[in-house]
Formats: C-alpha cells, sequence, structure tokens
C-alpha cells in the first residue's frame, strides 16, 4: 500500500489559524440579519482656530471635505423628522440614508455650518438647549468661542428648509447638578420626575412660542442614559440620540429609533473609516 507523504510548511498553519480566526470574529459580529444601517455623525463646535480643534471642535474645511465626502460616497443627509415619518408610515428610507447632528447648537452653527448646508443643499440636524438660546437672545455679550444662537438665528437657519431642531433640555445641560438628565442621589423618583417633566415641557414651549413647532426629539446631554430616564423621556418622544459608537439599523420600526447611536466626529477624524463601519 502507497502512503502518502507531504510536509505542511509552517506558513501554511500560520494562514490556516488567520482565516479560521477572521471567520469566529465576523461571525461573532453585530451585523443583524435585516435593517437599514443609518450612520449618524455627531459634531458640536466648529472653529477657525487651530489651538481650539480637538475632540469637539472641527475647522469649517474639515465639516466641509466630511460633507463632500457624504455626498461623493452617494448618502442622503435628512431629517430626524424624515427617518421617523419613515418609520410611522412605513416608506422607505431614502438611498443611503444618513443623519448629520450638530450638539449644543454653538454660535460657529450659524456662522460657519449654515453656509456650508446652503452650498451644499444638505439638511442636518441641531440639538438646543433652550436656557441658552434665551440667555443669548437677551442681548448679552456673546463670542464665537462660546455662545449658543439666538433665537433669531435658529429661525433664520429653520427658514433655510436646511435645519431642524431637537431638544437637548432646556436647562439640565450641566454637570454640577446632576449629571445630565440623570436623577441625584438624595431625589426621591416622583421629586425627579417633576423636575424631568418640568424640563422637557418648557423646552417644549420655548419652540412653540420661537419657532412654532415642537422638538420631535430628545438628544441626552454628555448621552447620560439609564433605564429611569429612558422611560420618561420615551413617553414624551419617539425618538432620540445617545453617544454610543456603534451601527443603527432601521427596521421600520418606531422602536428602533430610541437611544440611536452616533459618531463623535472629532477633528482629524477619518470620515470614509467612519461611514465604512456605521454600515456594516
Ligand atoms: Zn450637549
Amino acid at each position: 500500500m502507497r502512503i502518502l507523504c507531504f510536509k505542511i510548511k509552517p506558513v501554511y498553519i500560520i494562514i490556516a489559524i488567520l482565516l479560521a480566526a477572521g471567520i469566529v470574529v465576523f461571525a461573532s459580529g453585530e451585523k443583524p440579519q435585516n435593517g437599514t444601517p443609518v450612520p449618524i455623525l455627531m459634531y458640536h463646535q466648529v472653529s477657525n482656530k487651530p489651538s481650539k480643534l480637538g475632540e469637539y471642535v472641527v475647522s469649517a474645511t474639515e465639516l466641509e471635505n466630511d460633507i463632500k465626502i457624504v455626498l461623493d460616497k452617494g448618502f442622503t443627509p435628512m431629517f430626524a423628522s424624515e427617518l421617523l415619518s419613515c418609520c410611522q408610515n412605513k416608506t422607505p428610507l431614502p438611498e443611503k440614508p444618513v443623519l448629520i447632528t450638530f450638539d449644543d447648537n454653538y454660535m460657529s452653527d450659524y456662522v460657519y455650518v449654515l453656509p456650508i448646508l446652503k452650498k451644499y443643499d444638505v439638511k442636518a440636524n441641531f440639538s438646543v438647549v433652550g436656557a441658552l438660546a434665551d440667555l443669548y437672545s437677551s442681548g448679552i455679550d456673546r463670542h464665537i468661542d462660546y455662545a449658543q444662537c439666538t433665537w433669531d438665528e435658529i429661525r433664520e437657519m429653520k427658514s433655510s428648509g436646511l435645519c431642524e431642531f431637537l431638544s437637548h433640555s432646556y436647562d439640565m445641560h450641566n454637570f454640577s447638578k446632576r449629571k445630565g438628565v440623570l436623577r441625584t442621589y438624595a431625589e426621591s423618583h416622583e421629586d425627579f420626575l417633576e423636575i424631568l417633566e418640568d424640563d422637557i415641557e418648557k423646552n417644549k414651549q420655548a419652540f412653540e412660542k420661537n419657532l412654532g413647532c415642537e422638538p420631535i426629539a430628545f438628544v441626552y446631554p454628555f448621552g447620560s442614559y439609564n433605564d429611569e430616564v429612558g422611560k420618561i423621556i420615551n413617553s414624551h418622544f419617539k425618538m432620540s440620540f445617545g453617544v454610543y459608537e456603534k451601527p443603527n439599523y432601521i427596521k421600520g420600526d418606531e422602536k428602533t429609533l430610541y437611544l440611536l447611536h452616533r459618531y463623535n466626529m472629532v477633528h482629524n477624524r477619518n470620515i470614509e473609516k467612519v461611514l465604512n463601519e456605521a454600515c456594516f
């Protein structure tokens, strides 16, 4: 009997191990079997001062380049309300949907972001802290390095047809009294419920008074979230945004619109990698 005998080179063994490991990693990934990937980009401030650029500040040039890439890759920027209505009415999402969001509604939204949106005819979503919009609408001194938009600026942005505004709390965007909208240890659930619902209502009223509409979504300040606050927010809004960096898969079900994941677009972040990861 002939015995088949051959030598396996060590390099082939290594390649086989790597291939097997790759298959295991792919199989344990979170890619679901259905649902449309909807990447959500999160920006904060825009500045043209190099010393300010960092985790929460990008330059206007960077932002413009990101938007060019979003469009070149065939993505369709949409409003949060459009995403909600697609889910409510069971209508199809646009080709390669993407949401571009700006937190805290810095004055730079009006000065730098709005002209870029107009130049490329791109829609974006802005989260407003009502108390800060009230403060900077009162005539107080402002500086682009730190101030927020006034209601006049917000109205002008809204009238462009390219900007939608979301609630970022009326006056709970701080870490001194509590972590964003979370309950403090000293509060009972009932006391906390009253405080949070009062704040939600105040921002709705501020939106009604200044923009003639209610905010359709809530953006958690600092992404601070737990089940207790989630239940309260979900009873007032049909859609909310967090800060976890993961893909979203929208399945035409409104329940998938709570605590949507977002990618923080820090200075010098490669947007192509972000879009690839978000559409995995
Ligand atoms: Zn914020």
